[in-house]
């Protein structure tokens, strides 16, 4: 590969600290690659002195791959900053810092949610979830407990919790991933013949994604560096997506601040996307006021037009989306070449659906949140495994106050050690007063309808008739939590139980789809041919030959929960669709789950500005019924006045000709 005068710059400058920043497709990955083949053969680094960190565990496996394929083994360290930071704390304490003492996240959670209900507090199902995430917000920031506001929550509680939880881990010797991080900062800063070891294995750090740096990864990378800083990092303030997890964008920017000497450079050109990509995603990202302003420019031919296509349901979405994927593979695309991308896990549901159907083989790159694992989902199995089976403990216990029935826990644990249905128990007790007894009565009575119905109308019915939604509408408000998301999981579970007349097959579907999420992310597919499927997030870094991007909607992308930060639901959108070598397509469906939804406000910038420098007076297009006509005049709303044959003069409305892909245009 013939690199660029300023990736050149950049693979041969001299040692020091070093910073690139560049936009998408502009080979800063690979600009990593040569620099670290160029400091062994030109510089004299030493390999095993090299230390090359990125995201995550996967994308370091694919730099390595990459490396390797280029120049050959080599023993230069490939990690991500955990891996890196594990090793630091084991060299210094084996036993206390073993791997069998490390708490996977599933583990965490696990502990967590014991020691919260060991609070006896008012039982939230999510402050568990809510803890965990302002946990590592807190631990990212080397923010002290006592200094920490976690919106949302009760702070008492917080702390409470965040104690007993430190506790927990000190007690049993324990440690978590956060943990990693900031007891890697604090030991270094104590103990000084660590950092010198360090010093003496690793001279040169080189970090990839360098927008996504939070403060204590920042923080140990100084101490790492010390005063030689032998540092070169590359990133992308666009591409910055993990603000809400507490990465800071700013490292990178004021990297001068912080290494005065640092040698910045900057490339321009995209080698990834084709041209027209590269314009569709230029127009949306210049929409973000803070950023570092960048022009791409490409070398890549236009290509062809990315598109966007309209469709009614997310069904007929999923099932346009495996049209085409067959299409492609038709054509002779590997599976690997394409991707699947959406905003949220569970947004992949109904493609995943349909794969699993059509058999055609994916990996899921960052699958975390599964359907199935969802409390939600668990109260309407709950109701579901009821109904069936009137005997069901766990399921009685799950869903009795789902809504509030005010049936007291120590009515309940009285009633739980006798033999039978505890409906028909707590029918008999005679503390229970008797708008009580009523609803009960009325729950034993819904139970027995519920059995009758189909298995989407069973889920509808415990929604609406039997008032679960309601509930989850109160205790959404009372929590002060934003009641959508919630919707949008029983919207989804109930979509998805719309071919299945069994809560058994339903229910292994929902398991079988939760392992496949899980098993995907362990397993390392990457290597064989599979369709990826992928969050936004975690696209990052990557491309394909083909890039499909589902539910482009208002409320998916900007998603609803953070209407706060649309900036970053920006880049969002930018980085999922600078995946795509060639063929970017955007679904955009006109409801979502039976109600109408609009097209994502993007959609309107990245056309707009695209139209206003494309359609101009003077050029010629070519429409398929009227044949060929001349542009006399572009209105505002991206209408053209066309003059065709005959001087026939059509309105015609620029969007739906890139939509349509029917019209050309050429310079007069
Ligand atoms: P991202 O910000 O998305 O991570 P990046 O800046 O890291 O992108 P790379 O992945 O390194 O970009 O490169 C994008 C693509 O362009 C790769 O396929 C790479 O091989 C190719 N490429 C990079 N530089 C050149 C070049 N000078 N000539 C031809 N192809 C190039
Ligand atoms: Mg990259």
């Amino acid at each position: 590969m013939n690199l660029n005068e300023n990736q050149l710059q950049a693979v041969k400058c001299p040692l020091g600290p070093t910073i690139v920043i560049a936009g998408p497709g502009s080979g800063k990955t690979q600009v990593i690659i040569q620099r670290l083949y160029h400091m062994i053969t030109h510089l004299h680094c030493s390999p095993q002195s090299i230390l090359v960190v990125t995201f995550s565990k996967l994308a370091a496996l694919e730099m390595r791959e990459r490396y390797i394929k280029s120049y050959g083994a080599s023993s230069i360290t490939f990690g991500t900053l955990h891996s890196v930071f594990y090793r630091l704390l084991r060299q210094y304490d084996p036993l206390r810092y073993d791997l069998s003492n490390l708490l996977s996240e599933d583990e965490k959670k696990k502990v967590i949610q014991k020691l919260y209900i060991g609070l006896e507090a008012e039982e939230y199902e999510d402050f568990v979830e809510e803890f965990l995430r302002h946990l590592t917000l807190m631990k990212n920031q080397l923010i002290e407990a006592k200094h920490y506001y976690p919106d949302g929550l009760s702070r008492e509680l917080f702390l409470k919790l965040y104690q007993q939880y430190e506790q927990y881990k000190e007690r049993h010797q324990k440690f978590d991933f956060d943990d990693m991080l900031v007891h890697c900062y604090f030991l270094l800063k104590q103990e000084p013949s660590l950092l010198q070891r360090i010093h003496q294995r690793y001279h040169y750090l080189l970090i990839d994604e360098f927008q996504d740096i939070n403060v204590v990864q920042f923080e140990i990378i100084k101490q790492l560096t010390g005063d030689q800083a032998q540092l070169f990092v590359v990133g992308d303030d666009d591409q910055s997506i993990y603000k809400f997890r507490g990465s800071k964008p700013e490292f990178l920017l004021d990297f001068k601040k912080h290494f005065q000497k640092a040698h910045e450079i900057y490339l321009s050109a995209n080698y990834r996307c084709s041209g027209h990509i590269v314009h569709y995603s230029s127009a949306l990202i210049s929409a973000n006021k803070t950023r570092y302003p960048k022009e791409l420019t490409t070398p890549n031919p236009l290509g062809p037009l990315p598109q966007m296509i309209d469709c009614k349901t997310g069904e007929e979405q999923a099932q346009k989306i495996l049209e085409q994927l067959i299409h492609y593979k038709e054509q002779g695309q590997a599976w690997k070449e394409m991707a699947v991308i959406y905003r949220t896990n569970l947004g992949a549901r109904p493609i995943v659906q349909a794969l699993l159907q059509a058999n055609i083989p994916f990996c899921l790159r960052d699958g975390m949140m599964t359907l199935y694992h969802q409390w939600v989902t668990q109260d309407i199995l709950a109701y579901l495994k009821l109904a069936q089976n009137p005997q069901a403990l766990e399921q009685a216990l799950r869903i009795i106050n789902k809504p509030k029935r005010y049936i007291s826990k120590s009515i309940l644990a009285r009633t739980t050690t006798l033999p039978g249905s505890l409906l028909f128990n707590l029918l008999k007790e005679e503390e229970l007063s008797e708008w009580q007894r009523n609803y009960i009565d009325k729950l034993i009575y819904d139970l027995q309808l519920l059995r009758e119905k189909k298995l989407k109308e069973g889920i509808t019915y415990i929604r609406h008739t039997i008032g679960y939604d309601n509930y989850i509408t109160d205790y959404a408000s009372y929590r002060k939590i934003p009641v959508m998301p919630l919707f949008e999981v029983l919207d989804e579970i109930e979509e998805s139980a719309q071919n299945f007349s069994e809560v058994i097959s339903w229910e292994a579907f929902l398991k079988e789809m939760a392992e496949q999420i899980q098993q995907s992310t362990t397993k390392q597919k990457a290597m064989s041919d599979v369709l990826t499927l992928t969050t936004m997030h975690g696209s990052k870094g990557l491309e394909f030959q083909s890039v499909f991007i589902l539910d482009v909607i208002d409320g998916v992308i900007p998603h609803q929960k953070s209407s706060h930060d649309i900036e970053e639901e920006r880049r969002l959108l930018y980085v999922a669709m600078t995946r795509a070598r060639e063929n970017l397509l955007l679904y955009i469906p006109s409801e979502k789950h039976g109600k109408p939804v609009t097209p994502s406000p993007f959609i309107a910038e990245l056309r707009q500005p695209f139209l206003a420098n494309y359609f101009k007076v003077g050029h010629f297009i070519y429409h398929r019924a009227l044949g060929r006509g001349k542009i006399i005049e572009v209105q505002d709303n991206y209408l053209l006045l066309v003059r065709f044959k005959g001087e026939k003069i059509r309105k015609i409305d620029g969007n739906y000709c890139l939509n349509n892909g029917i019209i050309r245009w050429e310079e007069e």
